[in-house]
């Protein structure tokens, strides 16, 4: 007889697990309270969907024990989610730097692939449909809903994290998870924007510029990255402070101290760039500095460059001292901000904690506590880099657990 399965949860790692599972011949059932499956799938990338990394490994991750997807990672190769991919109608885009789109370079056509694949395969899928209690007795689950309740032989918790809650993100999986006995890691936001404690930032929102951000954790650096950032009304965003973030939240929810040291002109070390302030005072005697700052940094943050080390932006750049032109090109190279919180899950991509993967086989995906119970996805202690690495986890999680369960 067919494994009777429920998966809760229709976004990346349940809709990989049922179709895994149903061309198994499980009799599948993933239960969604969207009105549709795969939100995130739809969100994502900017609606391009970075849907995955050619080159993750254990490394890309973090958590309580990231080397838990290295044998989900083994598992499913780039090749082999290549081949899946072509199994389900889908082509994909091969960026040299390891990102993957797929080939339309529109998010809707995996969502599309992904749904008709389970359908095909013959997943009863019931969207609208919020499970609200997971209960066991006598090695059967049962499924509450509002309105009804149904019995499977497995479960698999698939309920994402509860990051982005606007895209039906939410803590049920791990509700569900802690009553059957399973510890839970507090869970934090990550690839989110950071507040400042500074009383210049939101006078500079809207600058968008290229930068160096180092990470200070306790006064040590803990993280440098070049990137975008994007000063904002209550603090700081751009992919340069995404990738910082995860290091930054745990941090924060450690209460630690965190600085973010800007470097506004990475390309130059410090030397190089005092000679070129040297070089523009002899070019331009007679600029004042706010005009010859214009010419090196975006013209919104010099004021504030200027009042940060008590120098009139007014004054003629022949009159600078060389200790003041030292002060300033070390300000531009080591612009410190104080982090005080995160902008919160409502704008995380996805989120650290979670169901502790020290109870969870990593070659089955089943608890070790409950038997025919699986976990996949972002639900568990596990977060990865910006790149595609969090859903190359969620499908390679979701297949193995979708093999496993057939079993
Ligand atoms: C804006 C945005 C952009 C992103 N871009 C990328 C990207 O380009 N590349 C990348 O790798 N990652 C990206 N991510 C992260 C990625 O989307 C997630 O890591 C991934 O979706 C996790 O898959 P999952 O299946 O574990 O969870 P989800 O995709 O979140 O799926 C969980 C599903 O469970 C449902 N659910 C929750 N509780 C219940 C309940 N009680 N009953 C029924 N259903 C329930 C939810 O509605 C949801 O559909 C992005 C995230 C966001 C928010």
């Amino acid at each position: 007889m067919s494994q009777k399965i429920a998966i809760i949860g229709g976004g990346a790692a349940g809709l990989m697990a049922a179709i895994t599972a149903a061309r198994e011949n499980a009799d599948v059932t993933i239960y969604e309270h969207n009105q549709s499956v795969g939100k995130k799938i739809l969100a994502s990338g900017n609606g391009r969907c970075n849907i995955i990394n050619t080159t993750a490994t254990a490394d890309d991750y973090f958590g309580s024990n990231p080397d838990f997807t290295s044998y989900a990672l083994k598992q499913l190769t780039f090749e082999d989610f290549i081949s899946f991919c072509h199994s389900i109608g889908l082509l994909l885009d091969i960026k040299d730097d390891g990102r993957c789109y797929p080939l339309s370079n529109e998010a809707k056509a995996v969502l599309y692939a992904l749904s008709s694949a389970a359908k095909d395969a013959g997943v009863n899928i019931l969207t609208d449909k919020k499970v609200v209690m997971l209960s066991h007795a006598k090695g059967r689950f049962v499924v509450h809903t509002d309105n009804d309740k149904m019995q499977f032989d497995k479960v698999l918790i698939a309920t994402g994290s509860e990051a982005a809650p606007q895209l039906g993100s939410s803590d049920d999986g791990y509700r569900f998870a802690s009553a059957l006995g399973h510890t839970l890691i507090p869970t934090y936001p990550c690839l989110v924007q950071l507040h400042l404690n500074s009383k210049i930032h939101h006078k500079m929102a809207g600058v968008k510029t290229f930068a160096e951000v180092t990470l200070y954790v306790n006064n040590k650096e803990v993280e440098k990255v070049q990137g975008d950032i994007l000063f904002a009304s209550y603090g700081i965003s751009g992919l340069a402070i995404l990738d910082i973030s995860q290091k930054a939240s745990l941090a924060l929810l450690n209460h630690q101290n965190i600085m973010l040291s800007i470097n506004l002109l990475p390309r130059y070390n410090v030397q190089k760039l005092n000679d070129i302030f040297h070089q523009l005072i002899s070019a331009v005697p007679n600029h004042t500095l706010e005009t010859v700052l214009g010419g090196l940094v975006p013209a919104k943050t010099v004021n504030y460059l200027c009042e940060s080390v008590v120098i009139s932006p007014a004054k003629i750049v022949s009159l600078l001292t060389p200790k003041e032109i030292t002060k300033l090109t070390q300000l531009i190279q080591n612009w410190k901000f104080e982090v005080i919180d995160t902008h919160g899950f409502k704008h995380a991509e996805v989120s650290g904690g979670g169901v502790a993967t020290a109870d969870v086989n990593e070659q089955t995906m089943e608890s070790k506590l409950v038997k025919n119970l699986y976990f996949a996805g972002e639900v568990l202690d596990i977060v990865g880099r910006r790149g595609g690495y969090n859903f190359n986890f969620a499908w390679a999680s979701g297949m193995i657990a979708g093999k496993e369960m057939v079993k």
